[in-house]
């Protein structure tokens, strides 16, 4: 959708147009949060401050609804559409007090909605995801003493006195509060209010974060890390669109380099956001912010309550947040300034949203970045292959830090043929899952008083239960997916789905009792292997099962730090940012998980997620061992491991890429159409085959079920439509995807650079 308005600066009102001054209404365009294809033309009455990017309220047939002033005048309609004739339009009701979106958040706005397929409207509601942040917020009452010397007939009971030695030393409170830190009831406030010795007042809050404070010291930097700082802060000086990948090994302190960038950008008096892939689990990020730069930052993610959610998009848009820590969805917020932008782990697929607007956040960042003319850094230890491939054709710059901070080393990785160490089986517990040489590492590593971590990217106790009868295995009802054993909590449950039901205690296939057999390993096997091993070791879980909250994650982690916990069983959630000194050995339990099943990046993704957890051994002093468990110790990921390799790993893994015109060398979009009735689906995947455009170099794969053939309840069927590079993508899709029209029970998905396969 064409933003007309991207050179208008919003901030403050534009400057009324003629006719508004002259007591006219006139016509405004207003997006809606809604799946609509574009804005509403609406009638705005003079009296109304409406510029471009106000947040409005109009009506919508019965409803009011919230929506954004877009376009004035509006360029909503088709060209062959007639406009609705100005007295038929209905009157925009308020402009909400809030500042307007900015010129660049609208173009954003439009930008992605382009790029992604989607409604204009459904990316308009990301931005607006706090309902309550555009009201007008709601006074409290505040208790303040409001005479000095008391009366005469005031009876000072201790209670009395208590409250009014709170109210000397410290603030004016609400009531609860008040009466909580004198330890009485309310009542004896309310006592002093009627005896004229404490008034209450009502008080508007605006929320702001404390500014963190640039001018704070750092740590001294090494040599390669103070170039590296050099050339982020030159960038944020530049003010204007820049990449840069910061590419450095774990524990090289890229954290801390980018601190510089954001102190810059503060010092300047601009906001900046970091995105992190699990916000959630990031204390320990948080806690090196607090240090470096006095205060908090504010945070994003979908855990905030509405309170927490109202609070913070408020102090954004009006500046108050100078920095938001946030996962993918604060790109949207409404920053008024944003001056820098980083993104932290930007290889993680975390980043990409996979339902409702399917972005891949790494990318939009990007986009926001070059939209507003200001710096974006990428920071990873094994960055996407887009990302180098960016690097190499020059499209971004690059620093290095090609070495761990101090005196830690890079961990040596060996790699243990599964294929001639197979793992013992197991007095009682039939067979296990650690072969002799992991053994062997994990004692000598147990009995020096080091940290272990045992790596299995598998939630539960085992990822399949069958019949040992009659091989009956037990499936999801509602998705083509076995049921996964989750022992601790005593269920069977769907990964893909959610459902969830107690293991039967006889075959549901053939009724056989006490005959079903848990197959393979998950993390919860593996820890009871553990435990018959090494008895005396006090072992802790990581996965999303056992870490409900940012809480429990922070706990683990000091207690991890604090040396409480002597061997760490995990899943793909350890692999991320944790600095623990004294781990010195990781055991990749099954290494080649990951590996297959028809994803064009899966070697790609092994090679980051087994580079990241190798990267927690040996972090500090002692040097760090890892053991890679294969059956395949010649596939090109594991050479490239076990060597250290890993630019010749992403040279090769590029040229093959480039050889099958894959991204990022070629264009994928995904179609995935579902629906409840499995024939009414193929014939509408059919038809929309049958108009399939033909255009050179562009192929379209499919329908073909996939391999989630059903989800939800819902069948599923793909077409994957490959493109060269630089071919427009989205207009072929556009036209194609207009042409057919799908029966209401069918959705249908479009996926631009999909990353799940699945
Ligand atoms: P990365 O993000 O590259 O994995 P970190 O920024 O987490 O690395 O740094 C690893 C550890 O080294 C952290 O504990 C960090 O505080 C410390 N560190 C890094 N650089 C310095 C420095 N110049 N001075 C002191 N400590 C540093
Ligand atoms: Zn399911």
């Amino acid at each position: 959708m064409p933003d007309r308005h991207a050179s208008t600066a919003t901030l403050p009102l534009d400057p009324a147009p003629a006719e508004a001054a002259a007591g006219a209404s006139r016509r405004v365009a207003v997006l809606l949060p809604l799946p609509l294809t574009g804005p509403y033309d609406y009638l705005a009455p003079p009296e109304l401050a409406v510029a471009p990017g106000s947040v409005v309220r109009v009506p919508l047939a019965q409803r009011e609804l919230v929506g954004v002033v877009w376009d004035d005048p509006p360029a909503t309609a088709a060209p062959e559409q007639k406009p609705v004739p100005l007295e038929r339009l209905r009157p925009i009701l308020e402009v909400l007090p809030v500042p307007p979106l900015t010129a660049v958040a609208r173009r954003f706005l439009a930008w992605v909605a382009d790029y992604t397929l989607a409604a204009p409207g459904a990316v308009l509601r990301m931005a607006l995801s706090s309902p309550a942040a555009l009201e007008e917020p709601r006074p409290v009452t505040l208790y303040r003493r409001c005479v000095f010397s008391l009366p005469e007939a005031l009876r000072l009971t201790p209670a009395r006195q208590r409250v009014l030695t709170e109210l000397a030393e410290g603030p004016a409170r609400t009531l609860a509060d008040l009466a909580q830190a004198a330890g009485v009831g309310t009542s004896v406030v309310k006592g002093l209010v009627q005896a004229g010795v404490v008034e209450a007042v009502e008080v508007v809050y605006e929320p702001r974060f404390e500014s963190p404070d640039p001018d704070l010291d750092g740590p001294l930097l090494s040599d390669h890390q103070a170039t590296a700082a050099g050339a982020l802060r030159k960038a944020v000086h530049e003010d204007a669109f820049s990449v840069t990948l910061l590419d450095g090994v774990t524990g090289s302190g890229k954290t801390e380099v980018y601190f510089e960038a954001i102190a810059t950008a503060l010092a300047a008096g601009r906001q900046a956001l970091v995105m992190l892939p699990e916000i959630v689990l990031s204390a320990q990020w948080l806690e090196r912010f607090e240090r470096r730069f006095g205060v908090a930052p504010a945070l994003w993610h979908s855990d905030l309550t509405s309170a927490q959610r109202r609070a913070t998009w408020r102090a954004v848009a009006q500046g108050q947040a100078p920095v938001v820590v946030g996962a993918r969805s604060a790109l949207f917020l409404p920053y008024p300034d944003l001056g820098l932008i980083v993104v932290d782990e930007e290889h993680e697929s975390a980043f990409k949203q996979e339902d409702g607007v399917t972005y891949h956040a790494r990318d939009m960042a990007v986009v926001r970045a070059q939209l507003g003319g200001i710096p974006a850094v990428l920071v990873s230890a094994t960055p996407a292959l887009e990302s180098l491939n960016n690097v190499r054709n020059g499209r971004y710059r690059a620093q290095h830090l090609p070495e761990r901070h101090g005196d830690a080393v890079l961990p040596e990785i060996g790699l243990v043929d599964l294929r001639h160490d197979r793992p013992p089986k197991l007095e009682g517990l039939g067979p296990g899952w650690l072969s002799a040489p992991l053994r062997a590492a994990i004692a000598e590593t147990l009995a020096a008083g080091e940290q272990v971590l045992l790596f299995l990217n598998r939630r539960g106790y085992a990822p399949l239960t069958l019949c040992r009868a009659c091989g009956h295995r037990l499936q999801c009802p509602n998705c083509t997916a076995w049921l996964v054993e989750h022992r601790l909590a005593g269920r069977l449950q769907c990964h893909h789905c959610g459902h969830a039901s107690r293991l039967p205690t006889a075959c549901p296939d053939c009724g056989a009792e006490g005959t079903l057999a848990a197959c393979g390993p998950g993390v919860e096997r593996l820890a009871e292997e553990a435990r018959a091993l090494f008895p005396e070791a006090r072992q802790a879980m990581m996965t999303s099962d056992t870490l409900t909250g940012p809480e429990s994650a922070a706990a683990l982690v000091r207690a991890v730090q604090a040396r409480g916990i002597d061997l760490l069983i995990g899943t793909q959630i350890v692999a991320k940012g944790h600095h623990f000194p004294h781990l010195t050995l990781v055991g990749v339990v099954d290494a080649d998980l990951g590996l297959y099943g028809g994803d064009l990046r899966a070697a790609e993704r092994t090679y980051q997620l087994l580079h990241q957890v190798a990267g927690r051994a040996g972090r500090a002093e002692h040097r760090g061992k890892v053991l890679l468990q294969t059956s395949e110790p010649e596939h090109p990921v594991m050479q490239a491991l076990a060597a250290g390799e890993r630019d010749r790993f992403f040279e090769a893994e590029a040229a093959a890429r480039e050889s099958a015109g894959l991204p990022p060398f070629g264009r994928l979009a995904a179609l995935v159409l579902s629906g409840p009735d499995a024939r009414q689906l193929d014939e509408a995947a059919r038809q929309l085959a049958r108009r399939a455009p033909q255009a050179e170099g562009v192929t379209i794969l499919g329908p073909a079920p996939a391999p989630l053939a059903v989800l939800r309840g819902r069948h599923r069927r793909r077409f994957l439509v490959k493109a060269p590079r630089g071919f427009r993508l989205q207009a072929l899709l556009r036209a194609w995807l207009g042409q057919v029209k799908m029966p209401n029970a069918v959705r249908l998905q479009v996926d631009i650079d999909p990353y799940s396969f699945l």
